[in-house]
């Protein structure tokens, strides 16, 4: 059904990062046909539907850039151990828990999230899963988690050979089935809500075959890698220790950074990594809440945008509401740096445009506009401002308002999947009923692997 979405102000977050009164948008099919006066479009456009946005803020989608909806499961989980530090964080939690896994954890923990993720404006999402003893059809359990709620998705396979070679190559295997079935059915359907890309864990579980294999896959499906980027000292240690050279110097050698890339994290990128990283053209997701949780320090962004590296922000599977990361990370940096004044423009950047360019360079879907020819991603946002709005003074609507206030209308790809805070089509709490169950399974798993 099209659509005519009139009684709203829009933010268009285009280049003038309008802010309009008495304007309505057109949606036809998948697309915003039209952003214009609304008698004029009712006139135009008689046969849409409308939909009476009763004052509410319009706005484009939010994007997350860096997810893991496997993480889902680790909530409420009793570690056997006290991890010192993010190494034992990594071996006692994460690689236990990702091997506990099956294909119906992996469909239920993507569920709940990205039923939270719609309901908080977020409509397209960047995850990077690993489940080593299910990962064949991984992603398309993902997928179909996605597809129930009608949330744009880029997925991947996290390739480790911490696992061993076996399960590295169903890894391998996994990401480039995945890419070839996106492709497919995006020659079907132009329309389609996913593709994939070539997900690697981290330099130093990557030996260097696999990441020989990794760079000739993802090069002959022209997909970029999907990797963590010194998160913490660990990588540069064990990566100097087992391969005998730094990170950066590795990754950028190897083709692993280039455009199609992104690098997660680069806490600990020196100088000449973050110059090896632009001259890649890789982008950088930033995940300021999961730096702040395992406390492994503090990525220098302004550095990173300073050299034109186009720095996007992720949740990194702390939560599926990126608004969180956004005003979390905004407060972290000033806050250790001591000024006040850090990361405005930055954070702005970073989720308005960064994001928004990074999925689009990724899928080359035309996302994060309220603009004629973009996708229809769009959200209503119950906010009534309490001092003026337009383009010069959204941002700080945003940080200190918007944030917070509740999404009623969630529109993704022309569809709409959240209506009066409602996502269409979904009972809550029988999935999490469900979830529970394969949960608690899980649970015993992972404690019986712990
Ligand atoms: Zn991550």
């Amino acid at each position: 059904m099209d659509l005519l979405i009139h009684n709203v102000t829009i933010f268009t977050n285009d280049e003038q990062n309008q802010v309009l009164g008495g304007q309505a948008v057109a949606v036809e099919g998948p697309a915003i046909r039209a952003v214009g006066p609304h008698p004029q479009l009712r006139d135009r456009y008689s046969q849409f539907e409308e939909i009476d946005g009763e004052g509410r803020l319009l706005l484009p989608g939010l994007i997350n850039t860096h997810m893991h909806f496997y993480g889902t499961y680790a909530r409420g989980l009793a570690l056997p151990r006290q991890p010192k530090d993010f190494g034992e964080i990594l071996a006692w939690l994460w690689w236990t828990l990702d091997r506990a896994l099956d294909l119906d954890g992996v469909y239920y923990s993507a569920l709940l999230p990205a039923i939270l993720a719609v309901k908080h404006g977020v409509t397209a999402v960047i995850d990077h899963h690993a489940s080593p003893n299910a990962v064949e059809g991984s992603l398309d359990k993902i997928e179909e988690a996605l597809t129930q709620v009608g949330m744009r998705g880029l997925l991947c396979y996290e390739v480790s050979d911490r696992d061993g070679k076996v399960v590295r190559d169903a890894g391998l295997e996994e990401n480039a089935r995945y890419i070839r079935k996106c492709r497919e059915a995006r020659n079907r359907d132009p329309n389609y809500l996913f593709d994939g890309m070539m997900g690697l864990h981290a330099s130093f579980t990557l030996d260097d075959d696999t990441l020989a294999q990794a760079a000739e896959i993802a090069g002959e499906l022209e997909r970029g890698h999907h990797i963590h980027v010194l998160e913490g000292t660990l990588d540069e240690q064990e990566t100097r220790r087992k391969y005998g050279v730094g990170v950066a110097q590795r990754l950028y050698e190897r083709g692993i950074f280039g455009p199609k890339s992104i690098a997660a994290h680069g806490i600990y990128l020196d100088q000449q990594g973050m110059d090896q990283v632009a001259d890649s053209g890789a982008m950088v997701a930033h995940n300021p809440q999961s730096n702040m949780n395992n406390a492994v320090g503090r990525a220098d962004v302004f550095a990173l945008l300073q050299r034109g590296i186009t720095v996007g922000i992720g949740t990194d599977g702390m939560t599926p509401d990126i608004k969180v990361d956004v005003r979390s990370g905004y407060l972290m940096h000033k806050h250790d740096l001591g000024d006040p004044n850090a990361g405005w423009m930055a954070f702005q950047n970073m989720l308005l445009k960064n994001n928004p360019t990074i999925y689009r360079q990724l899928t080359g879907q035309k996302v994060g506009r309220i603009e004629s020819g973009y996708l229809a991603d769009i959200i209503l946002v119950d906010y009534a401002p309490p001092t003026p709005l337009n383009g010069e003074t959204f941002w700080g609507h945003f940080l200190y308002g918007i944030a917070d206030a509740p999404v009623d209308t969630t529109i993704i790809n022309g569809k709409i999947v959240m209506r009066n805070k409602k996502v269409l089509g979904i009972d809550e709490a029988a999935i999490a009923h469900a979830s529970q169950t394969v949960a608690a399974e899980t649970w015993t798993r992972f404690h019986e692997l712990s």
